[in-house]
């Protein structure tokens, strides 16, 4: 029987071939994008890529990946030795291109042809600490435990921790673009400062 290390380097080579949207007409650049070994304890899960993640295939490269580092940060973790340590990828691997100023949100068809790699991705790694970034992550992530109320609205579960099916503990956060205006009202920072506690707590346990 394969090991987990080769069996996600299996899956992580897979990834990188995977052409599936473009052979059905999916307009994404392809080229997966993800990071992180099989013992990390911690899987964040971003939308998708952008461009210069895409262009340099790191995740959270460019000004999104700023803030999460600034926000990880003060949950106690320096974004070097996370990036060794812990696991980061997306709800869809690849960069799904521009729609008007911004970049476009992976179509439901998208979402479902690149879920299995997710699945794999959780299977393997078995992160005890998932945090789901933006709406379509936390949507996404916290839909087995919330049932069908699902989230209405990100206030309603930012700052909250939850536990799956797996016993997986949850934090939702943000989206850390600069896009995001939901983080310019002081009550939702108040909520990301509550998040990044259980963060911090939960690595403690987990990590240190
Ligand atoms: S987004 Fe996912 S399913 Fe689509 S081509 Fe990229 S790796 Fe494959």
């Amino acid at each position: 029987m394969a090991s987990p290390e080769r069996e996600l380097a299996v899956l992580h080579a897979e990834m990188h071939a995977c052409r599936r949207c473009l052979e059905v007409g999916h307009e994404i650049v392809p080229g997966a994008v993800f990071s992180g070994p099989v013992t990390a304890q911690v899987m964040v899960v971003g939308q998708a890529p952008g461009v210069t993640e895409s262009e340099v295939g790191r995740p959270f490269n460019a000004s999104s990946g700023r803030r999460l580092f600034a926000w990880l940060a003060q949950a106690g973790w320096e974004e070097t030795a996370f990036r060794r340590t812990q696991y980061l990828t997306a709800v869809t691997k690849c960069y799904p291109g521009k729609s008007g100023k911004g970049d476009r949100v992976p179509s439901r068809a998208e979402q479902a042809l690149c879920a299995p790699f997710l699945e794999r991705e959780r299977a393997l790694v078995r992160p005890a600490l998932l945090l789901p970034v933006g709406g379509l992550a936390v949507r996404l992530l916290l839909r087995p435990v919330l049932g069908a109320k699902g989230v209405k609205r990100l206030g309603d579960v930012i700052g909250r921790a939850f536990v799956d099916e797996r016993g997986c503990r949850i934090v939702p956060l943000p989206h850390p673009s600069g896009a995001s205006l939901w983080l310019n009202r002081p009550e939702n920072r108040a909520l990301v400062d509550r998040a990044l506690e259980h963060v911090r707590r939960y690595s403690e346990e987990l990590c240190r």
